[in-house]
């Protein structure tokens, strides 16, 4: 066991559980400075457009050698479209979003974005054109102002505030005694998980990319809270390239396109309405959660 919890051993696991969470991964990567998995390639181009398609192209993935996660799987996000994967948990939906920020590269096929292989990119350019909304936000013992700041280092306090505003977090920030320099984080006031992907929505409104992917919270928050950050996440996946991975088929009715994955193969794909229509996993999916929230209500 003392062998087991060797600092290196430690560390690693630290270090999978901070990559698994892809919270804050930029900062993350740079604060690490571990060139991980991937690396630039020799000629690497930069990547600099307002406007990406994204297409996935039988894209096989396994995180070693002995389990493949992902099968073959194709899809295609049309600039400004938002495509919604769902799919029972270990499916191998937020496999897809690490697989698209470029934390791994794909064993076989091909990422791409406007035609360039993701591998032909600078890791920077392709991350500063992708904004994560992750599942659960990581705060950074600051202040809630440098908290949002981040997701634009050297954005001005009014850009800030306006970021805020949008997000809906500005009222609860100023009802705070010490307003945007009140400190959160680990040693300071804890967020709740809706407050916390507000933050989160603040960041990427002032990061401001084409591309986005929005990797919807596991655990529940209450209906309400849910309903209105699903209005902010469509304000700002608007006119975005936008990858949603729902864990629940409330957030995905509206995409443009849902793909349901299962086992890592792309098994049914279509608009809300025509998966229900085709009667097949998706529509039973879909029937389950009609039946679970009349017996919630
Ligand atoms: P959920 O809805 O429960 O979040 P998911 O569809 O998003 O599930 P993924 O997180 O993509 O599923 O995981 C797919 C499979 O890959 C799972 O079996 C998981 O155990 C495995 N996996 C995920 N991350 C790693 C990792 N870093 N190393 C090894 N295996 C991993």
């Amino acid at each position: 066991l003392t062998q087991l919890w060797s600092p290196l051993h430690f560390l690693g696991f630290v270090y999978r559980e901070i990559r698994h969470s892809l919270a804050d991964m930029e900062r993350m990567f740079s604060l690490l400075d571990e060139g991980a998995e991937v690396d630039d390639a020799a000629n690497a181009e930069v990547l600099d457009t307002r406007s990406a398609s994204v297409r996935f192209d039988s894209v096989d993935f396994g995180y070693d050698s002995k389990r493949q996660i992902l099968h073959g799987v194709s899809l295609t996000i049309p600039e400004g479209k938002t495509l919604a994967v769902v799919g029972s948990s270990g499916a191998g939906k937020s496999t897809l979003s690490r697989l698209l920020f470029r934390f791994y590269d794909v064993s076989h096929g091909r990422i791409s974005i406007n035609g360039r292989d993701i591998r032909a990119l600078t890791q920077d350019s392709l991350r500063a054109h992708i904004g994560i909304v992750p599942q659960d936000t990581v705060l950074f013992n600051d202040t809630i102002g440098y908290n949002i700041a981040y997701g634009r280092p050297g954005a001005s306090q009014a850009e800030v505030v306006e970021a805020a505003k949008s997000a809906h977090i500005h009222d609860f920030v100023v009802s705070l005694p010490d307003g945007y320099d009140t400190m959160v984080g680990e040693r300071g006031l804890k967020l709740s998980g809706g407050e916390k992907q507000r933050v989160a929505i603040a960041r990427t409104i002032l990061k401001n990319p084409p591309i986005l992917i929005f990797d919807e919270a596991t655990s529940a928050l209450d209906s309400r809270t849910e309903k209105s950050i699903q209005q902010e996440l469509a304000a700002i996946s608007a006119n975005r390239t936008t990858l949603v991975i729902a864990h629940r088929l409330s957030t995905v009715v509206d995409a443009d396109e849902i793909v349901v994955l299962e086992h890592g193969r792309v098994l049914e794909q279509g608009t809300h309405r025509a998966l229900v229509e085709k009667g097949g996993r998706y529509a039973e999916m879909w029937a389950l959660q009609q039946q679970g929230e009349v017996a919630e209500a």
